[in-house]
């Protein structure tokens, strides 16, 4: 591990200072995906500027009638939180599905969106990677691709044609795929004053500068995340399906928040998870179902459209069927067609 230093900032301006004066450094909370990556010297600080006396520690409401979730708040806290368990039971259920009860004490929500992708060739400095050194190649599209991503991958060069990807990493969250789904907001300050990011324009696709995971400004920080009033307490699902039950990350993975009248679709939210670099949704397969009944026929139709474009490399093309079932069984057990044990 390279040497660094180590501040506590005191105030949230004091933080947003030292990190704009120092484009090296590196925010520090819960820690639990940072100090891995420092270890392995993928990530290489000269100075950790802790942020855990700040003021952003806890969740409150807003005048919207929504929830304003401190960016320090832990994901177990915000997992438990009576009110998140009422009005926004997918997110509490997203964030119970991932990592383990003692990572979900330490980790952060700011902290959860930062965490950086679980690609075993970015945490293995003997190997090329556009991720951690950009230009260097891509280990994972002709190397072992189970967890890797099918959507999103291939951007367009400008001509029509779709370029090769330069990563085919995924965004490794649970608790990121059901903000996405509730249309949360992301809000920052830096030296530029405060903006608020809709959740869908936080990440980004890799294109052509992979090694840049979101639109945040170098001395920005998450200061807290925003849930819109309608948390579709009434139907929901977020379906994760993984290689074991617990402590691992989502091969697949499905958020669905609908409303339904009189047996018809009136609301439709899908997001997927474990298949791009980010959140991955899709508007228009979304309108397909509104004004529809909740069937397995509609269902599949979604299905397909939302995996339209999808292309496996190898090892994970397995994924493109498995995310079709599972969207189709996930939006079952949200519109309670079917159990969801
Ligand atoms: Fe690196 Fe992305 Fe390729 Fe993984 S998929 S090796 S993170 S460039």
């Amino acid at each position: 591990m390279n040497s660094f230093t180590y501040t506590r900032a005191d105030a949230i301006d004091v933080a947003v200072d030292e990190r704009a004066s120092e484009k090296t450094a590196k925010f520090i909370a819960g820690g639990t995906n940072l100090i891995d990556l420092m270890k392995e010297n993928v990530e290489r600080p000269t100075r950790l500027i802790d942020i855990t006396r700040l003021p952003m520690t806890s969740i409150t409401e807003t005048v919207d009638g929504g929830l304003r979730l401190g960016a320090l708040v832990t994901n177990a806290d915000t997992a438990y939180d009576k009110r998140v368990v009422k009005r926004y039971p997918l997110l509490s259920q997203a964030i119970l599905a991932g990592a383990s009860p003692q990572l979900r004490n330490m980790a952060t929500d700011g902290g959860n969106l930062m965490q950086r992708t679980r690609c075993y060739y970015f945490y293995d400095l003997a190997t090329p990677c556009n991720k951690r050194e950009p230009g260097s190649g891509c280990s994972a599209i002709n190397g072992f691709n189970r967890i890797h991503a099918i959507l999103g991958t291939r951007m367009s060069d400008g001509d029509g044609q779709l370029a090769e990807p330069q990563c085919i990493a995924t965004h490794p969250s649970d608790m990121c795929v059901a903000l996405a789904a509730l249309d949360a907001v992301v809000r920052v300050t830096g030296k530029n004053g405060e903006r608020a990011i809709p959740f869908a324009d936080f990440h980004k696709l890799p294109g052509n500068t992979p090694h840049v995971d979101n639109t945040l400004e170098p001395d920005e920080l998450i200061t807290s995340i925003d849930l819109p009033a309608n948390g579709f307490p009434k139907y929901h699902m977020y379906l994760k399906l993984r290689d074991r039950a617990s402590y691992a990350f989502a091969l697949v993975s499905v958020a669905v928040a609908l409303e339904i009248e009189n047996k018809t679709i009136t609301n439709a939210r899908i997001a997927l998870g474990g298949v791009a670099h980010k959140p991955w949704r899709k508007p228009e397969a979304e309108a397909l179902l509104v004004g529809k009944p909740a069937t397995k026929e509609n269902f599949q139709a979604v299905a397909e459209s939302l995996l339209t474009g999808a292309q496996g490399y190898g090892h994970n093309t397995f994924k493109i069927e498995l995310a079709k079932r599972a969207i189709v069984r996930a939006l079952g057990q949200a519109a309670k067609l079917e159990p969801t044990a």
